[in-house]
């Protein structure tokens, strides 16, 4: 049971494809969620909300860190007379936090989960761009981290080496891959650079997503703006690929030449922009 409330996400190949999808779901049904504590049985003491806004693992995480017995539920850690002043024989309770006079509704959750900044980022920074539709679709699969790189692969239970192609000393994971490498680092920052922009790379191929929101000036320099990542993404993941299976390695400097021909390639075909050659699609992004 996860936490003594639902039934573990299933891994295994069998059962109905349906109710396996539904547990998915259990974390972000959870943070809706708050508990009243009755005997602490069903509680867990680090890492459900029973205790201020926070779990106690993300309050007092130097505590945690320290702690011996990290999956107890509260009624492990109470002592008697403590216990006896929450209320020793009443039960553990589930609070939905959206609607405490009312109860669970669907209405309630529903309209949570589309609010702004939760879950909508991707239909905005990911669909709704001039990007091609193949490679719209790749940078979803990047955000949602599965793209087949050694990480996912060696998850998979295939055996091999995790080693990054690009920078050649690390591990091969997404968010090293995309954002953090050495290599792909250079193509990051020459964009920032030249859209005059400081930026601190999140951690998370998400996470640059959820942030790379908001206009800048006009309509046509909004448009440029948002379709660079899934280029930066795009360029990069077809320079792994040939590096892994080609064997043939791209520098830097080329890889940036190829970057600003094929984003000039996507723009011309919108129709809204005249450049005749990169130079004026790097003069016109220096605003
Ligand atoms: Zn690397």
């Amino acid at each position: 049971m996860e936490g003594g409330w639902m039934t573990k996400i299933p891994t295994g190949p069998y059962g109905v494809g349906l109710w396996k999808y539904i547990p998915r779901g259990w974390n972000t049904f959870a943070r809706f969620l708050t508990f009243e504590v009755g005997d602490g049985s069903r509680i867990r003491f680090w890492d459900d909300v029973w205790c201020g806004r926070d779990p106690l693992r993300e309050a007092f995480p130097e505590l945690y860190r320290i702690a011996r017995v990290k999956d107890g539920a509260v009624a492990d850690f109470l002592n008697f007379r403590v216990v006896l002043c929450i209320g020793r024989y009443e039960e553990d309770k589930l609070i939905w936090k959206l609607s405490l006079d009312k109860g669970f509704q669907v209405k309630s959750f529903y309209n949570a989960i589309c609010a702004p900044g939760f879950g909508s980022f991707l239909w905005k920074s990911i669909w709704k761009t001039k990007a091609p539709p193949r490679v719209a679709f790749f940078s979803w699969t990047v955000a949602l981290g599965k793209i087949l790189i050694a990480e996912n692969l060696r998850h998979r239970g295939i055996i091999l080496v995790n080693w990054c192609c690009m920078c050649k000393v690390a591990g091969e994971s997404v968010d090293h891959l995309l954002l953090h490498c050495t290599y792909a680092k250079e193509l990051w920052d020459m964009i920032f650079v030249l859209f005059g922009i400081h930026w601190v790379m999140p951690k998370s191929v998400m996470a640059m997503f959820d942030c790379w929101q908001g206009s800048l000036g006009s309509y046509q320099n909004t448009v440029i703006w948002r379709a660079v990542p899934h280029r930066v993404l795009w360029c990069l993941w077809r320079e792994r690929n040939a590096r892994t299976f080609e064997g043939c390695e791209t520098s830097v400097v080329d890889l940036k030449l190829h970057f600003y021909r094929l984003l000039l390639d996507w723009l011309s075909v919108t129709g809204l922009f005249n450049f005749t050659n990169v130079i004026d699609l790097i003069d016109s992004c220096s605003f």
